[in-house]
């Protein structure tokens, strides 16, 4: 049987590898790290949203993806179900997940809170800060090749600023001491009240999908 690369190495092709492999599977140590985790956000009371939760909301998908969306908060459904981006918004978010390749088993989705602040309010500051380290253990963990942050609240306090959702979307950010790629997006919410800005949240997939094949 003749081995096509090394023929083309013979005959003085270069051969192109696609870095994106697969991340080798979790080990013993690695997993408890996870169900540590996971535990410890189940049983959190570190800040007053925990009397309000139905349940957390840790997200969901696969912990070592090479794609990791983050969104705000969860809201009602989300609260009920104990997953982010379930309900319509979930729905659209899929379809979008779907039209660059990818589903929701591929990617790990999560959120900035893992309790659903009141009547969907934003997140407070003092909430954010207190969740924040479980977001920063999860990304450490899942070790992403690009980050996606789903809409303004999201992107505002992962890129530590004020900038508006037409500043922050468009161009690739990078985020941590890792530099990890991050690409801001519409959240499916609110491309349910305006679909004509439908093109922008594939516009920046599209992006990210170019970021990510630089690697
Ligand atoms: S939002 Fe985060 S910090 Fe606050 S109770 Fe829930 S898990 Fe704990």
């Amino acid at each position: 049987m003749f081995d096509r690369n090394k023929i083309l190495q013979l005959i003085g092709v270069d051969v192109w590898r696609l870095r994106l492999q697969k991340k080798p599977p979790l080990n013993d140590k690695s997993k408890d790290s996870w169900v540590t985790l996971q535990n410890e956000v189940k049983s959190c009371e570190l800040c007053s949203l925990h009397k309000t939760r139905t349940q957390t909301v840790f997200g969901v998908g696969d912990s070592k993806a090479d794609w990791l969306f983050i969104g705000e908060a969860p809201g009602m459904d989300e609260d009920l179900q104990g997953e982010p981006f379930v309900g319509r918004a979930g729905g659209l978010l899929n379809e979008m997940v779907f039209s660059i390749g990818l589903s929701r088993e591929k990617i790990f989705i999560a959120n900035i809170l893992k309790c659903r602040p009141p009547q969907n309010r934003d997140p407070l500051a003092s909430e954010v800060a207190q969740c924040l380290p479980y977001l920063e253990r999860q990304i450490q963990h899942i070790n992403p090749m690009i980050i996606i942050a789903v809409g303004r609240v999201a992107a505002q306090n992962l890129l530590q600023t004020d900038k508006t959702m037409s500043q922050l979307r468009g161009r690739i950010h990078s985020f941590g001491a890792k530099k990890t790629p991050l690409v801001v997006i519409y959240h499916p919410a609110y491309l349910l009240r305006s679909p004509s800005q439908k093109f922008k949240a594939w516009e920046d997939l599209t992006l990210a999908k170019q970021a990510i094949s630089k690697f």
